[in-house]
């Protein structure tokens, strides 16, 4: 809905306006040389107000004893406040709420103005707030934006006051989103307008916020208008609103605050109220009839308060079941991101890793072992006659044997080792740690323990070999394209015993001779070996100590400087070299005559095996007590140093 132009109001010609006479009360009221007699004389003037002045004065919400029949009695037992409440009322009551299609909203505005006049001017005589007169008018006055209201923008206010009356939001709530602007601003305005009391500007402004604002509220001066005209505002749409549940919590909330009124107090307070709205109502001519009586308005209050709880908690329950919807959907579709994420990895009949992770994890192997001038190995094998296998048995069969034959090569191989599947039937390895020999022996294995496997197609036994290649490098220090050319030998080396007869193994070295010799010299120095070739633990021992032994890789230079091998000059030199061409930091060592090829071993040995890590190893598993391991290393040391101080010491 188009949000209303304020201008519209402000521009009507039907705005209210104050009678001549209110004016001069107002004027009266402003000046502090005032006397009785003035105000007494200006009603004179006014035959019509005189009339209501008499008859408020001899009303039951009074109840004065004796008759009244002069204004110069009423004026001084009435007050001048009471008195220009109803000099004002007359100007607020008017023709049009009597008749005309918007009577009935007359009437509502009319009353809840009259019913928070009471309510405010009784709980500040009950609470010894000040005169209560003043809070009576302050209270009558609060809500003069709905008469504002109805009276410039009709057609547009209607439909607000509908919304309103279905719904137990707070009318100025109403206002505010239908229309963009509230009665409680607009009220605010023409009171300035009407130079009316800046106290009684204020309170009305504020008797519409939030508790958490009415809280701060202070507790004298204004600030004590301001919360009676809180309380007040509450009780009128406690009486008169539909939304009678949220007002009720807001009085008990508020009084208690402000007055520490018990819910016994609360109860009294609203009777007392309710029992004088009557009167007041025959005083400004609004019939009150339709306000409920105490007990049905508090039945009617707690029902809505039930049902708002009610509300609450189904709310609650319903945001926590969305909450739980969406906890589950991000589950579960974290769930499938990891069940995608392994299928990206791996292959679905065999579970092995597929090709494309093969590839790329066999490129950072051949990464890794540049920097420590490790070899890499790769192992490539292909089922044989495995067209006739399918032909004879069937395709289904051909898949289950793939799988047997992938959970043989899975047991044989070590944790360590990368096992995928990398088309058909071809299984290929990316071996960790391989030597010459170490590769031999493993592809061994995996051709026969897949000869000894027994396969059965139902009762009868089929055989299925293997044929298997191998090949094993150590990578230069600028080698990119090691990745194929392992592949392809290891390819080659397969094919060549695929030629040879099948179920056979073929192994290509193309580690150089200086490679092999200064890797089968690393592999001697190594602390593992050393304490097997000393019979101080055995192969399995130092095999399981192994599997468990991290290494973290460091610098060949910094183990060189630290282990007394290198001057930090001679690294710099090495350094400075090594930026040139492909050539390993030990061979320009070497080539410095900086070390000797037997150094470049014990530091390549040093780096693989930290003799302190694998020691910490031995004793964590107690394979060796450390007394024992201190002992060892302290010797093993020993027996390493550079051929430099060796030949000092010698
Ligand atoms: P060779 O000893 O020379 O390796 O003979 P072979 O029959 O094993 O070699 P070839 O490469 O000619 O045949 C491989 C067969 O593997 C062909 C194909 O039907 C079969 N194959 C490939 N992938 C699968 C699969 O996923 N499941 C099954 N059951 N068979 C497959
Ligand atoms: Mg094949
Ligand atoms: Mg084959």
């Amino acid at each position: 809905m188009a949000l209303l132009d304020p201008q519209k109001i402000w521009m009507s010609k039907q705005l209210p306006t104050l009678p001549s006479v209110a004016i001069k009360l107002l004027d009266l009221a402003r000046n502090p040389e005032t006397e009785l007699r003035d105000v007494v004389d200006l009603i004179r003037t006014d035959p019509a107000t005189s009339a209501k002045i008499l008859k408020a004065a001899n009303s039951s919400y009074f109840a004065f004893r004796s008759e009244v029949t002069t204004i110069d009695r009423a004026v001084p037992l009435l007050g001048t406040t009471v008195v220009t409440s109803m000099a004002l009322s007359f100007s607020l009551v008017d023709a049009a709420m009597t008749s005309g299609p918007m009577v009935q909203h007359y009437t509502d505005y009319w009353r809840q103005s009259v019913v928070q006049a009471v309510a405010a001017e009784f709980l500040a005589n009950q609470t010894a707030c000040g005169p209560g007169c003043d809070f009576f008018l302050a209270g009558l006055l609060m809500d003069l934006g709905r008469l504002a209201m109805l009276k410039s923008v009709p057609r547009e206010y209607l439909p607000v006051l509908t919304a309103s009356k279905a719904e137990t939001e707070p009318l100025h709530e109403v206002e505010r989103r239908m229309l963009g602007i509230d009665h409680v601003e607009i009220g605010q305005k023409l009171m300035e307008q009407w130079k009316l009391p800046a106290p009684i500007i204020k309170a009305a402004g504020t008797s519409h916020s939030a508790l958490t604002e009415l809280f701060e509220l202070p507790a004298e001066g204004e600030g004590l208008l301001c919360r009676v005209l809180a309380v007040a505002s509450a009780a009128g749409e406690y009486f008169c609103a539909p939304a009678k549940g949220t007002a009720f919590d807001r009085l008990q909330k508020l009084l208690s605050a402000y007055f520490q009124f018990s819910p016994e107090d609360i109860d009294s307070y609203l009777n007392s109220t309710r029992q004088r709205i009557d009167a007041a109502g025959e005083l400004f001519a609004v019939n009150t009839d339709e306000i409920g009586d105490a007990s049905e308005l508090t039945a009617l209050a707690n029902e809505q308060l039930a049902q708002l709880a009610m509300q609450q908690h189904i709310e609650t329950t319903q945001a926590q079941a969305r909450q739980q919807t969406a906890e589950n959907e991000k589950r579960e579709l974290e769930l499938r991101n990891r069940q995608l994420q392994i299928q990206a990895i791996k292959d679905p009949l065999t579970s092995l890793y597929n090709r494309q992770f093969f590839d790329e994890s066999l490129e950072k192997e051949i990464c890794r072992a540049v920097r420590c001038a490790e070899p890499v190995g790769v192992i490539f094998s292909d089922i044989d006659k495995f067209k006739n296998l399918n032909d004879t048995y069937g395709h289904p069969f051909g898949d289950q044997v793939l799988q047997q034959v992938a959970r043989v090569f899975a047991d044989v191989l070590r944790q360590a080792d990368v096992l995928a599947r990398y088309g058909g039937e071809e299984f290929v390895v990316i071996v960790n740690q391989p030597t010459e020999k170490g590769i031999e022996k493993v592809a061994e294995r995996l051709r026969s323990r897949v000869e000894a496997e027994e396969i059965r197609f139902g009762e009868t036994p089929v055989r299925v070999t293997v044929s298997v290649g191998a090949a094993v490098a150590i990578p230069r220090r600028n080698e990119t394209d090691l990745a194929k050319r392992l592949l392809t030998e290891a390819d080659e080396a397969m094919y060549e015993a695929k030629q040879n007869g099948r179920n056979q193994i073929r192994i290509r070295s193309l580690m150089s001779e200086d490679d092999r010799r200064m890797t089968h010299l690393v592999s001697q120095r190594r602390l593992s070996r050393w304490l097997v070739s000393r019979q101080l633990l055995d192969i399995p021992s130092i095999s399981q100590a192994l599997l468990q032994y991290e290494s973290r890789r460091v610098r060949i230079g910094e183990i060189a400087q630290a282990k007394g091998f290198l001057t930090a000059n001679q690294v710099q030199a090495i350094l400075a070299d090594h930026t040139q061409d492909g050539e390993r930091f030990g061979s320009i060592a070497i080539r410095k005559g900086f070390l000797t090829e037997d150094d470049v071993a014990q530091l390549l040995a040093y780096q693989q095996e930290d003799p302190v890590q694998l020691g910490m190893v031995l004793v964590r598993l107690g394979l060796m007590t450390q007394q024992k391991v201190i002992e060892c290393l302290q010797e093993y040391v020993a027996e390493a140093q550079p051929s430099h101080k060796r030949m000092v010491t010698a």
